[in-house]
């Protein structure tokens, strides 16, 4: 059955004008699998355990429900939402304000880089949402900056993502610092051990909702191999000849993502690089020629680009294969997204071929061998 937007229904609730036109504007017209599983659930009040990959709507099958309860008319802090890093902040922020636009409600991201003053006036001022990184908020909340006896529901977002950067004992204490009578949901790509003990001791019977990874990422995404001795030629080929490319490139370290974007920039290529050594307003400015298309290629470290939703990325490059199959799948997450068709293309030299295999296993996808273009393609163009 199909709820259309006309009649109010949106993933299975009635929806207010003011969220449906909001959602509508931003182009939603049905409701992505998670978001059909969720959304009544959160709306009922229970806490919910979702998993669903990235690119799936996560964000909006707890915002959707989250900004249409909000009250208005108060100032006090009533739904925190918890992320891993700056850019997923200000991201999930971002759709949170546009969701609750017509409603009139306040969404305040906080985070580590950039400062605190700015950040305590806002909040004293008053604000409905406050989504921000573990250690900034704890920071505020050890200052008694932040006032959070008034929330009534909780996300962790992308929780496999945080516990990963070792946010854990943070977590804890934010969980601790909130009111016990909440609604807390808990969203990630993946459900470890970690995760669910987590779940058991902060939720209360807790629903658990999961879509399954083969039927959302896969088919909307091509995925390649190349095998090379000469990763950078073969990038620069692969480049070359795909006209209107919008690339993020993956290296497995800073160093490694500062020297591709010289090579790259050397050669004539409009690229940047996002790592954690650069200032927040580096990262900013870099994340918004991107989005604005000032740059072809964005070249980045995994911790950089986590979670990052970027419109159009049209290919998810391997310069370094990633470390384990998790890892490879929240790289490939940023393209394919939301029903659009995307490429993943992964560098190997002969002897990682083993590691290619494990990953193709473990995710059950096809990685299909590339052929790389050779120089005749390139000067054919
Ligand atoms: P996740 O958190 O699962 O990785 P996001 O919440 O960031 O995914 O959503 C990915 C993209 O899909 C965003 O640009 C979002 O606005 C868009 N999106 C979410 N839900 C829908 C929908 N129902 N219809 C169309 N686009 C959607
Ligand atoms: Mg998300």
């Amino acid at each position: 059955m199909k709820h259309s937007n006309e009649a109010g229904f949106f993933g299975g609730i009635q929806l207010s004008k003011k969220i449906l036109a909001a959602i509508t504007e931003m182009g939603f017209e049905e409701p992505s699998p998670i978001q059909t599983q969720t959304i009544p659930l959160v709306a009922a009040g229970r806490d919910v355990l979702g998993q669903a990959q990235t690119g799936t709507g996560k964000t909006a099958a707890f915002g959707i429900p989250i900004m249409e309860k909000l009250n208005p008319d108060s100032r006090q802090v009533q739904a925190l939402v918890l992320t891993p890093t700056r850019e997923l902040a200000n991201q999930v922020a971002e759709e949170l304000a546009k969701i609750g636009k017509f409603r009139r409600i306040k969404t305040l991201p906080v985070y580590g880089g950039q400062p605190i003053d700015r950040q305590i006036r806002a909040l004293k001022f008053g604000v409905q949402v406050v989504i921000g990184t573990p250690g900034r908020l704890l920071d505020h909340i050890r200052r008694g900056t932040i006032k959070l006896g008034h929330v009534q529901t909780l996300v962790l977002d992308e929780a496999d993502e945080m516990l990963d950067m070792g946010f854990i004992d943070d977590i804890e204490d934010i969980l601790k610092a909130v009111p016990g009578e909440r609604q807390t949901l808990l969203f990630s790509a993946t459900m470890p051990l970690q995760i669910k003990s987590l779940a058991n001791r902060y939720m209360q019977d807790p629903v658990e909702v999961s879509v399954s990874r083969e039927n959302i990422t896969v088919p909307l995404i091509d995925q390649f191999y190349y095998e090379t001795r000469d990763r950078l030629d073969g990038l620069c080929r692969v480049l070359e000849t795909e006209s209107n490319a919008r690339a993020i490139v993956f290296c497995r370290t800073k160093k490694g993502v500062d020297e591709l974007t010289a090579s790259l920039q050397a050669r004539g290529f409009m690229a940047d690089g996002l790592h954690g050594d650069l200032t927040q307003s580096q990262r900013d400015r870099v994340m918004k020629k991107f989005r604005d298309n000032h740059l072809e290629i964005l070249v980045a470290t995994d911790v950089a680009a986590r979670g990052l939703d970027i419109e159009h990325v049209t290919h998810v490059i391997n310069f370094d294969i990633p470390q384990d199959p998790e890892s490879y799948v929240h790289r490939i997450g940023r393209t394919g997204r939301a029903g659009r068709k995307g490429v993943a293309i992964t560098f190997i030299e002969p002897r990682e071929f083993r590691q290619l295999k494990l990953i193709e296993k473990s995710t059950k996808t096809r990685i299909i061998r590339g052929q790389l273009p050779s120089s005749a393609d390139i000067l054919d163009r």
